[in-house]
């Protein structure tokens, strides 16, 4: 269901149009379905409002937790669409960053590093390994690139409840963390910047920014994890299918 609504968004995302309406059209897709948008009224956990969207739709040099807004995105705009939904008791979360129009080939390169090392991470989480293990290889790939790993937001265990434990940096070390258990679910999704990691919080308090201004990009699946392999319970494959029409 969050795939299928992040392939709705994929449909219409194109010059002019604004992240107001992409969050629109996930909402109504969420809920026809008798599914509910997790994100809309979450709480602020910076004591500011509650999350008043159905998506974060981050633009440009906003790293994770934009509000959807009324400026129509530009040709050459990236923008990470995430989403959460709840549907029989479960729920799933997922993230892509879009391309509005033609970017830049640099803009593409972060893009293709950042979706290669969320699937590096995906490998590397199996049975018997650790959670630092997962960090430690999209962190490598990342920075082998000379992009920047936020470290002050991360993935997470998923299940009944949208963020459980454990806590799955993208970053770490090799043996570290707990071990990874059979039927573990988690969120894995690495925010990487262009340039430095550091990062602030906008006036709203939720929109996270890049200091130097430079773009980042967002990529995350919720998988599960079993005894010889991993399965990947959200999907690109529609998305990248309508991009590689466009
Ligand atoms: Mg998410
Ligand atoms: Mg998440």
């Amino acid at each position: 269901m969050v795939s299928a609504t992040l392939s709705e968004i994929g449909k219409v995302i194109k010059p002019g149009v604004t992240t107001s309406q992409l969050d629109k059209i996930a909402e109504e897709y969420i809920r026809d379905n008798g599914a509910v948008p997790t994100f809309k009224g979450f709480p602020n956990p910076c004591g500011g409002e509650a999350f008043p969207a159905s998506i974060c739709a981050s633009v440009n040099d906003e790293v994770v937790h934009g509000i959807p807004n009324d400026s129509p995105l530009k040709e050459g705009d990236i923008v990470s669409v995430d989403c959460g939904i709840l549907l029989n008791g479960y729920n799933g979360d997922s993230c892509y960053t879009f391309c509005v129009g033609e970017i830049s080939e640099e803009v593409q390169h972060l893009l293709n590093i950042t979706k290669e090392a969320l699937y590096c991470g995906i490998e590397t989480a199996l049975v018997g390994k650790r959670i630092g293990d997962i960090g430690c290889v999209i962190q490598e790939h990342c920075e082998a690139h000379n992009f920047g790993v936020v470290r002050e937001f991360v993935g997470h265990g998923i299940g009944q409840k949208m963020h459980e434990d454990p806590p799955v940096p993208n970053y770490g070390h090799r043996g570290n963390g707990p071990q990874i258990q059979n039927g573990l679910c988690i969120a894995i999704e690495p925010m990487i910047t262009m340039g430095s990691p550091k990062i602030y919080m906008a006036k709203d308090r939720w929109t996270i920014k890049t200091c130097d201004g430079k773009p980042a990009a967002h990529f995350e699946h919720t998988i599960a994890v079993h005894q010889r392999k991993v399965d990947i319970l959200s999907s690109f494959e529609e998305i990248e299918k309508i991009e590689s029409k466009k």
